[in-house]
C-alpha cells in the first residue's frame, strides 16, 4: 500500500442563509411544538416575541482504520527444488513499509514435506503397504458355496480369489500411495502475507455542545444540516490541509479533538473531512407582560425542544383544566339532580336546562381560555355569553318546579293524573298548604271512581270528619251497597266479601248500621249454602251479631234448639244395634265442632258433656257377643284373610276376634311385636288394659302373674269375668297372650 495521499477536493462556498425562510419555518415549527402542551392556544404564534434564525457550524471526520497483521502460508511445490529452509521471520517485517509482492517474495522458503518426510509417498492405508486385501467372498478360506453343473448347490473352490483367498489392492500401487500435501514432489512452500481489518469511526464537531447533544448529529446529520465542504486524503488528514477551508481559531480550538485513538497493529488509512451548515433559530414568546420564554429549534426539519423546556403556556394550561372540571359537574350534577328528584321533571324543561347549563360551561371555559392568554376584548364578549346562559338556566329551573296553582288547574280540568303528578312533586302531602289541594284530588277522583278499594284509598288520605271527607263517606257507600246487594244477588259471596273488607274500614265508624246489615246479608247468604247444621247455627250466630233483627234472632232460636236437642243424651236400648253405635260416633262428631264454640258459651258446655256421655256409652258395649257391624263400627276392626276373624292393631298391641253366626264370640290379644309379644310390659299395659275392657264392656285391671307352685311358675292362668272365661299364658313374670269368650288356641 502507498503512502497516505493528500488530495484535497473542491469546497463549496457556504451559501447564505434565506433568513426570511428560516423564521418561517421555526414559526410552523412553533406552532406545532405548542399542540403537544396541555391546551394549546389556538393562534399559538400570536405569542411569538421574536425569532431569530442563526447558522451554525458543525463538522464530521469519517476514519477508516486499518488493523494489519504478517501470517505464515503454506503450499505445495512444483517439482522438487533444493530445499532452502525459512529464509525470514515474521517479527522482521515492518508493517506499513512492504508491498504484498515483496514480502512473499522475500519470505518464500522451501522445506522437506513433513508428512511423508520428503519421501513423496506413503504406505496404502487400505491394505495397510501389503498391496493385497483378504478375499469378500470366501472370506480368506479359498472355499464358498456355489452351483455346480447338475445344478446341486455345495461348498467350492472360490472363484473371486482362483482359490488364493486374497485379491489385489485397488487403492494403490504395490501397497504405496502418492503424498497428498506434497504431490508426491516431497517438497512444501512457505511464505508471509498481510492480512488487514478495516473499521470506521465518525466524530462529530460543532461550535457548541448544545448542538452535539441532539440525536441527529450522529444519524441523517445530511437531514438536518447542509453540507458545505469535504476534504479526503488517504491516510491522515493534516491540520494544515483543514485549516485552508476553517476559521484558523476554530481549526486551534477544536483539531486536537478529532484524534483517533488506534491500536499497536492499527493505522489510519483513510479520512474525511466535512463540513456543515445547521440552521436554527431561537424563539421567545409570552403571554400578555410575562417576561419571554426561549426555546431554539434546530436542523432543517427544525427539531424541537422537549416539552419541558416551556412553563408559561404549560402552566396556564392547567389553570384552564382546574376550572373545566367543576364546570363540567356544574353542567352534569345540577341536571342530574333534576332527574333524580322524580319522573316530573323528567321532561323538555330538564332538557333546556341541560342546554343552558352546558352553554354557560363552555362559554365560561372559553372567558377562561382567554382570560389566561390575556386577550381582553374576547373576555367581554364572553361575560355577555355567560350572563345569558344562566339566567336563561335560571328561568328554566324555576319553570321546571312543580307550582301549586297548576295542580289545582289541573284538578279542575280533570287531568287527575297530571295533578297528582305535581301535587307529589311539590313535596310531602301532610304539608298544610298542600292539604287541601290533595283533599280536592281525592274527592274528584273519588266521585269519578267505581272501584270500591280505589275509593276507600282515596277516603283514607282525606281528614277525617271534613265535609269533602263526608262525601266520599257517602259515594263509597252507595257504591259498596250496591255491589255487595249485587254479587249477593248472583250467589259470589268471594267478591260481595272482598267488597265489604275494602269498605270496612273507611265506614265502620261513621256508618256502623249500613255495615252490619250489609254483612249481616252476607252470612245469610253463606248460611244459604250451609249443608250442616253448626254451619247454619254459626252463620246465623255472626249475621245476628252484625245486625240484630227480631226475625235473625227467633231463626238463631230455631238452629240453636236443633243442635241441643242433637247433643241431648238419649235412653239406651235394651240391646246394642248398629244405629245407636252410629248415634253415639255423629254425637261425638257433632260435639267435637261445637266444645270449643266462642259463640255460645251454653252450647259449649251442652257440647262437652255429650262428648262425654258419647264416650262412655261406647265404652259400655262389649265386644264380646257385638254383633259383626256393631264391632267393626265399635273399634274400627278391619276384616282378615279369615272369614270369620276381625283384627285391629294398634302400635303395640293387637286384637282379634273369632265371629261365629254373625257375632263376636272370642277374643284374642298379643303384642304386635313378633320379636316382644309381651303384653304387661311398660309400654303395653295401658293399651292391653284399655282393649280388654273394650272386649268386655266395663273397665277391668290386667291379671296380677301367678305364684310360683312347686318351684315351677305356672304358664296358664284361667278364670271368669261373669260369663266369659278368660285365659292367660305367662312366661314367668311375663303375660304372653289373653284369650276371651270361646277362642280356638
Ligand atoms: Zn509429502
Ligand atoms: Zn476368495
Ligand atoms: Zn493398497
Amino acid at each position: 500500500m502507498s503512502l497516505p495521499s493528500q488530495e484535497p477536493q473542491a469546497v463549496d462556498p457556504m451559501p447564505p442563509a434565506d433568513a426570511e425562510a428560516l423564521k418561517n419555518a421555526a414559526v410552523q415549527a412553533f406552532v406545532e411544538w405548542t399542540r403537544r402542551l396541555p391546551v394549546p392556544p389556538p393562534n399559538s404564534q400570536e405569542f411569538i416575541r421574536s425569532v431569530e434564525p442563526k447558522t451554525r457550524r458543525a463538522a464530521r471526520i469519517y476514519s477508516t482504520i486499518t488493523e494489519r497483521r504478517v501470517v505464515w502460508k503454506e503450499g505445495p511445490t512444483h517439482g522438487s527444488p533444493v530445499v532452502t529452509g525459512l529464509r525470514r521471520q515474521a517479527s522482521s517485517v515492518d508493517l506499513w513499509a512492504e508491498t504484498p509482492e515483496s514480502l512473499r517474495n522475500s519470505s518464500l522458503s522451501v522445506l522437506a514435506c513433513s508428512p511423508c518426510g520428503g519421501v513423496g509417498s506413503s504406505p496404502c492405508p487400505k491394505c495397510k503397504g501389503r498391496g493385497n486385501i483378504q478375499c469378500w467372498n470366501c472370506r480368506g478360506t479359498r472355499k464358498a458355496y456355489g452351483y455346480a453343473k447338475d445344478n446341486s448347490r455345495r461348498l467350492m473352490n472360490c472363484r473371486q480369489c482362483d482359490a488364493s483367498g486374497r485379491l489385489t489392492c485397488s487403492g494403490c500401487n504395490s501397497g504405496s500411495v502418492s503424498c497428498a500435501a506434497c504431490l508426491g514432489h516431497g517438497r512444501e512452500q512457505r511464505w508471509l502475507e498481510f492480512v488487514d481489518s478495516v473499521r470506521s469511526d465518525v466524530l462529530v464537531l460543532s461550535e457548541d455542545e448544545h448542538l452535539r447533544r441532539l440525536v441527529w448529529t450522529t444519524e441523517g446529520m445530511e437531514q438536518d444540516a447542509k453540507l458545505v465542504g469535504e476534504i479526503s486524503a488517504n491516510g491522515v488528514l493534516t491540520q494544515e490541509k483543514v485549516a485552508q477551508h476553517l476559521p484558523e481559531e476554530w481549526v486551534q480550538e477544536h483539531w486536537g479533538k478529532t484524534r483517533v485513538p488506534l491500536k499497536v497493529y492499527e493505522r489510519i488509512t483513510r479520512q474525511t473531512f466535512q463540513v456543515f451548515e445547521v440552521p436554527a433559530a431561537r424563539v421567545s414568546y409570552g403571554i400578555a407582560d410575562a417576561p419571554s420564554t426561549t426555546v431554539q429549534f434546530e436542523g432543517r426539519r427544525m427539531l424541537a425542544p422537549p416539552v419541558a423546556e416551556d412553563r408559561q403556556l404549560t402552566t396556564r394550561g392547567r389553570k384552564v383544566l382546574a376550572v373545566r372540571l367543576p364546570l363540567i359537574a356544574v353542567a352534569l350534577g345540577i341536571p342530574l339532580l333534576y332527574i333524580l328528584r322524580g319522573s316530573f321533571f323528567w321532561n323538555g324543561w330538564l332538557a333546556a336546562l341541560l342546554f343552558s347549563l352546558g352553554g354557560f360551561a363552555v362559554v365560561t371555559d372559553r372567558l377562561v381560555q382567554d382570560w389566561t392568554l390575556g386577550r381582553r376584548q374576547k373576555i367581554r364578549q364572553w361575560r355577555r355569553g355567560m350572563a345569558v346562559y344562566a339566567l336563561s338556566a335560571i328561568v328554566v329551573a324555576l319553570l321546571a318546579e312543580p307550582r301549586l296553582f297548576e295542580a289545582r288547574r289541573y284538578i279542575s280540568k280533570g287531568r287527575l293524573d297530571d295533578a297528582q303528578t305535581e301535587l307529589q312533586a311539590l313535596g310531602e302531602p301532610e304539608s298544610p298548604e298542600l292539604q287541601a289541594a290533595w283533599t280536592d284530588l281525592h274527592l274528584a277522583h273519588a266521585l269519578r271512581e267505581q272501584q270500591v278499594h280505589e275509593v276507600a284509598k282515596d277516603a283514607l288520605a282525606m281528614k277525617p270528619g271534613s265535609p269533602e271527607r263526608a262525601q266520599v263517606d257517602q259515594h263509597l257507600l252507595s257504591l259498596t251497597r250496591q255491589q255487595v246487594l249485587a254479587s249477593l244477588g248472583r250467589k259470589d259471596v268471594t267478591s260481595a266479601s272482598a267488597v265489604l273488607a275494602s269498605a270496612h274500614p273507611v265506614l265502620a265508624q261513621g256508618f256502623p248500621k249500613d255495615i252490619g246489615e250489609l254483612t249481616a246479608r252476607l252470612y245469610e247468604a253463606e248460611h244459604a249454602a250451609c249443608t250442616t247444621d253448626p254451619c247454619r247455627w254459626k252463620t246465623l250466630s255472626v249475621a245476628l251479631r252484625a245486625e240484630p233483627t227480631p226475625s235473625r234472632e227467633q231463626r238463631l232460636g230455631q238452629a240453636r234448639a236443633t243442635l241441643v236437642e242433637q247433643l241431648t243424651p238419649r235412653p239406651r236400648p235394651k240391646a246394642a244395634t248398629l244405629d245407636w253405635v252410629l248415634h253415639l260416633h255423629k254425637t261425638t262428631a257433632l260435639a267435637s265442632e261445637l266444645a270449643d264454640t266462642p259463640y255460645d258459651p251454653q252450647v259449649s258446655v251442652h257440647a262437652k258433656q255429650a262428648l262425654t256421655w258419647a264416650r262412655e256409652e261406647r265404652e259400655r258395649i262389649p265386644l264380646i257377643g257385638a254383633e259383626r257391624e256393631v264391632a267393626i263400627s265399635l273399634l274400627q276392626l278391619t276384616a282378615s284373610s279369615h272369614p270369620n276373624i276381625l283384627s285391629k292393631t294398634t302400635e303395640s298391641v293387637a286384637l282379634s276376634c273369632e265371629l261365629r253366626d254373625g257375632r263376636c264370640v272370642g277374643a284374642y290379644l298379643a303384642g304386635a311385636d313378633k320379636e316382644s309379644r309381651v303384653l304387661n310390659n311398660l309400654k303395653r299395659t295401658p293399651v292391653t288394659k284399655e282393649l280388654l275392657s273394650r272386649v268386655l264392656g266395663h273397665p277391668v285391671e290386667l291379671p296380677a302373674p301367678p305364684q310360683p307352685r312347686g318351684g315351677k311358675p305356672p304358664t296358664q292362668t284361667t278364670w271368669k269375668d261373669g260369663r266369659v272365661t278368660l285365659v292367660a299364658r305367662w312366661n314367668g313374670i311375663y303375660l304372653m297372650e289373653l284369650r276371651v269368650g270361646e277362642v280356638k288356641p
